[in-house]
């Protein structure tokens, strides 16, 4: 149970319209324009029936969200997690949407998810879920319609086993279906750090723009997992003294700057944090309100909320996870004259180079892991520009600014192409 829990604040769908309201009103958006933004594009539940390892059958249910088709076919991850619910996957697929139109690739945006725990799950159960899951989105999925990739609880082999199964119902591989597989198997070099790598780009260009130096920075990373575990390296690879970094099971703290690849190695050995040797421990509560330049949220939805972002002394809040801070708590973080580099700027690495994995797929030609970081690199440092510019022109907060870009260009699309009826 979060701490830091707000009644009636936390509806990630709630939250993303509320700053999709703000950001519409001061674009002056069309209300045709605005209703058409506002409503998911198709939604689908499914049910999934499986026979699991003792001979019982359950009945599992299974979402996907397309929110907006207008600027490509939908992208978005898929989530194995016992509290999906229809609301979380709405506003996952618009920040999709959002995220896609950032960074400027060609995808509208798409979430899905499974209502089931993969920690009680063996790998059999785990690949009849997501087969007949699929198999019952068949008509909707398709490198042209709808490409998911891994999200909480999903992972390389979950789309290996995505990709097989469009493949025998298409009657041909389709690897360009779903990102984020195995590179074998048309995978991306870079895929797996790319969030984070985005995360310390937009860090770096966050820092620069205020003349800061990142060899002054504290940090703190709440999430050892890929995103939070990969973004602490990187900007501990810049100079930034990574101070405390948690799990779901509590944080460790060190002021004199925790060491990273150690964090790694106790991480692979043990796989979670506790009885890391050289630190002391708190509570992932705690690390997010501790006194330093850069906080990391990386870990999960609504973890800063009106409760206590009054009490956050981060000078900047770089967005590691999907939704970490509620819209009444960006009101008090702007008070508080707080940075907040928003998630659907700041984690768009990971979208992009699942792009890269796409049109590689569809060219069947690979590229390096530097060709990758280069491409990464020269989007995510537009991208980041981008937001900030329109920040400082329209005195708006980064993440409105972000959503006012992304509305933008999904509106002028969506006009363009007109309402077929
Ligand atoms: P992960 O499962 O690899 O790691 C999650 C980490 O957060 C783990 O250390 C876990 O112990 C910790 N955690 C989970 N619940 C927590 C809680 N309630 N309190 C504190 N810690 C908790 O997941 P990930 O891929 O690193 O993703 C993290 C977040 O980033 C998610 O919100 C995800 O949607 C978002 N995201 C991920 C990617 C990606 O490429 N992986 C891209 C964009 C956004």
């Amino acid at each position: 149970m979060n701490p830091n829990q707000v009644l009636g604040e936390e509806n990630p769908f709630e939250a993303m319209h509320a700053r999709f309201d703000l950001a519409a009103n001061k674009l002056g958006l069309d209300p045709g324009l605005y209703q058409i933004l506002r409503t998911p594009d198709r939604e689908m539940t499914v049910a999934v029936p499986v026979y699991m390892d003792d001979g019982t059958l359950q009945v599992f249910t299974g979402y996907r969200v397309q929110h907006s088709l207008a600027r490509g076919p939908a992208k978005g991850g898929v989530r194995f997690d016992p509290n999906v619910t229809l609301d979380e996957v709405r506003a996952l697929a618009a920040w999709m949407t959002w995220k896609c139109a950032v960074v400027n690739v060609p995808f509208g945006g798409g979430k899905g998810g499974v209502v089931c725990d993969p920690s009680k799950l063996s790998p059999n159960e785990t690949e009849k879920i997501t087969r007949r899951y699929v198999a019952s989105l068949i008509d909707i999925l398709g490198p042209d319609r709808d490409i998911p990739a891994p999200d909480m609880g999903t992972n390389g082999q979950v789309m290996a086993w995505i990709m097989d199964t469009y493949s025998m119902h298409a009657r041909r591989v389709s690897t360009s279906v779903v990102t984020g597989k195995p590179i074998g198997l048309g995978g991306s070099q870079g895929r797996i750090e790319a969030t984070g790598h985005g995360l310390q780009i937009c860090t770096r260009e966050a820092l620069s723009r205020s003349g800061i130096d990142p060899a002054q920075c504290r940090a703190a990373v709440q999430g050892a997992g890929n995103v939070g575990r990969v973004t602490a390296k990187r900007l501990a690879g810049m100079g930034v003294k990574i101070v405390a970094i948690s799990d779901i099971h509590g944080a460790i703290v060190n002021e004199d700057g925790l060491d990273i690849d150690a964090v790694e190695t106790h991480l692979a050995q043990h796989r979670d944090l506790s009885g890391f040797a050289s630190g002391d421990t708190t509570t992932n509560a705690e690390l997010l309100e501790l006194p330093v330049d850069i906080l990391v949220p990386a870990a999960t939805e609504n973890v800063i909320t009106s409760k206590n972002a009054p009490r956050v002394r981060a000078k900047m809040i770089v967005e590691g996870a999907n939704g970490p801070v509620t819209a009444a708590a960006d009101k008090i973080l702007q008070q508080n004259d707080i940075t907040v580099v928003p998630d659907i700027l700041a984690n768009a690495g990971g979208v992009t180079v699942s792009y890269f994995e796409w049109v590689q797929d569809r060219m069947g030609l690979f590229w390096s892991e530097d060709e990758v970081d280069t491409r990464m690199e020269k989007i995510m440092v537009q991208s980041f520009h981008d937001v900030a510019t329109m920040s400082e022109n329209f005195e708006v907060s980064m993440r409105i600014a972000a959503y006012m870009l992304a509305i933008d260009r999904v509106a002028e699309i969506t006009k363009i192409r007109g309402i077929y009826a």
